[in-house]
This record gives C-alpha cells, structure tokens and sequence, in this order.
C-alpha cells in the first residue's frame, strides 16, 4: 500500500474506534487467513455471574459461601469476583449484619488453576480440575458427572474444598457477545478460519464454540499464556498468516507473536500494550473492519 492509502486507512479506522499502531499492522491485516479469538472477555461479556451452586456434603450455602468469598476476595480474576458479588449478595439476604469478617491466610492466586487460602484455619482451595488433582482432593462419580453436565451448558464449573474434602460446585455463566456468531459466520465468508484459544477447561470451551459456529478442531482449551503463543507460532510455520484477538495478560504473549495483534479496548492495559491494533469499542465487528480497512487499503480501492 502507498504511504498515502496508509494514512486515508488509519484515518478511517481511528474514526471508527479502531486504532492502527503503524503502516506494518495494516499491511499485515489483508494478509490473515486465521483468526484466533480469546474466550473469556473476548468473544464473551466477561462479567460471569454465579448461576447455581452444587453442595456435595451437609455444609451450610452460607458457610460455604462466606469462606469462599473470604478466599478470593484478593482475586482480580473475573471468577473471583463473580464468586465474591454472589456472596455479598446471599448474606445480604440472609442476615441484616452483611458478612461476618473471616481471618485469612497464605492466600495465593495459582494462574490457570484458581486461589488457595487458609480461612479461619481451614485450608481451602478454589478452583478447576487441575487444582483438585495438584492437591491430591479426591473427585467422586456424582462431582465429576454434575461437572459435565454444567459445562454442557456451556458454564464453568469451579470446585471448592475445605480441609481437602470436595464440598461443593459453583456453576458460572458468561455469556456470549451478541454479534460474536455473526462476526465468525462473516469472517467464514470472506475467507478467514476462526479459532478459539482459552484457559478454561475442555468442556465448557466446546459448549461455547457450537453455540458460535467454530468447528471442534479449531478449539483449544485449558492452554497457559505461552499454550496461546505456541498455538500462534506453529500457525504461522505453517505458512498462515494469522491475526490474534484478546483481552487478559494471559493473551499478550500471543499478541506479540501474531502477524496481527488486536486487542479489546475495555481489556487490560498489558494487552492493548502488546497489541497492534485497539478496537476501542470492544465490538468484534471491528475484527472484520480493520482486516476490511487493511484489504481496501491494499488493492487500492479509495
Ligand atoms: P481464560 O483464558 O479463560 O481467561 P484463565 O487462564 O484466567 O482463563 O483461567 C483458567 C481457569 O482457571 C478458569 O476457567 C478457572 O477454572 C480457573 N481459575 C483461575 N482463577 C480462578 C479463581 N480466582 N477462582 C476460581 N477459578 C479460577
Ligand atoms: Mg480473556
């Protein structure tokens, strides 16, 4: 593209909300053949919410809440918080005095797995599979088939235990962005391969790819940051130019190692740092109007 197609582009593009870092991206974005989209606050809202709660021993729903809540309350991830606002909400309820304080300690934030703490003395871990095996919790028949069953539903299922007895499972939900089905289907039309890279686990990211249109093999899930870089980089050894879009910390190593890397606006700031282009407005549709802004600007349509 000519210097000045370049600038009419990034022109266009900051008008819209997409901001273009410089003439390489651009030149890069006519070129992607794949599309690999981040699952939680990419592709959905991202704020989760906590739609139902499984207890597997005779503990009380207020018990259990308040020590959970008490373990991630120093969480920043969206889980955490979910958990915490649920909380806050059902003590509300049931008492007129709010939560009771709970001593905390060794509270540790495992990336990928969940939080583990000591509340009130009592060891507790907070988190997925991987969590509970690492720990050595025993799983039994009835926890793991309730699990399946929430991740069908494309929820995630996150496992509590308390003095290294499983105790409970606290389904969250996150919806699916409004025009991420639409956005993939485009994409479809116009050439480019979407695929879905995430930290959670197998189930749920499974339900949510058939519920948007993106085929089984193009998923993978219960991938670390460096997974979703790796995943990237054997793309483009194999010859396809791909374009990365996310939202965490966890995402921007593979920010940096796509061809294209675009970032969610109302993500945080390490990835709009590690990103080539920022769609402002967090609506996926930019996807195909920057790849869109970027053809045009390559065969010379304005
Ligand atoms: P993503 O790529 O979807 O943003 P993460 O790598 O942040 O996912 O987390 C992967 C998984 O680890 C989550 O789906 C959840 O099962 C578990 N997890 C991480 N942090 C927490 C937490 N604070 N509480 C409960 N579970 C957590
Ligand atoms: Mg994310």
């Amino acid at each position: 593209a000519t210097p000045t197609a370049i600038m009419v582009a990034t022109g266009k593009g900051a008008t819209q909300g997409i901001l273009i870092k410089g003439g390489q991206a651009l030149e890069a974005a006519h070129k992607v053949k794949t599309v690999v989209f981040d699952k939680t606050g990419t592709l959905t809202i991202g704020k989760p919410i906590v739609v139902h709660t499984k207890l597997l021993t005779n503990i009380p729903l207020h018990v259990f809440y308040d020590t959970i809540a008490a373990a991630e309350v120093n969480s920043e991830h969206p889980l955490g918080k979910a958990i915490v606002a649920y909380s806050r909400k059902i003590s509300g309820e049931h008492s007129s005095h709010g939560q009771q304080q709970h001593e905390v300690r060794d509270f540790e934030a495992i990336p990928g797995q969940g939080v583990r703490a000591v509340v009130d003395g009592k060891a507790t871990l907070v988190g997925n599979m991987r969590l509970m095996k690492e720990h050595g919790i025993h799983i039994s028949e009835e926890a793991e088939e309730h699990l399946r069953d929430v991740e069908t539903l494309a929820r995630t299922g996150v496992m509590v235990a308390i003095e290294r007895e499983l105790v409970g499972v606290v389904s969250i939900a996150d919806p699916v962005k409004p025009e991420a089905a639409r956005v993939i289907s485009i994409l479809k039309s116009m050439g480019v391969r979407s695929m879905m890279v995430t930290g959670d686990n197998w189930g749920t990211a499974v339900a949510i790819a058939r519920e948007l249109g993106i085929e089984r093999p193009c998923v993978h899930a219960e991938s670390l940051p460096e997974d979703k870089a790796r995943i990237v980089e054997e793309m483009q050894a194999a010859g396809t130019s791909v374009a990365m879009v996310g939202d965490g910390i966890n995402d921007s190593p593979a920010l940096v190692a796509a061809d294209v890397g675009m970032a969610i606006g109302a993500g945080t700031d390490i990835a709009i740092e590690a990103a080539d282009i920022v769609l402002m407005k967090s609506n996926l549709e930019d996807v195909i109007t920057g790849i869109d802004l970027s053809r045009k600007s390559f065969f010379r349509i304005w």
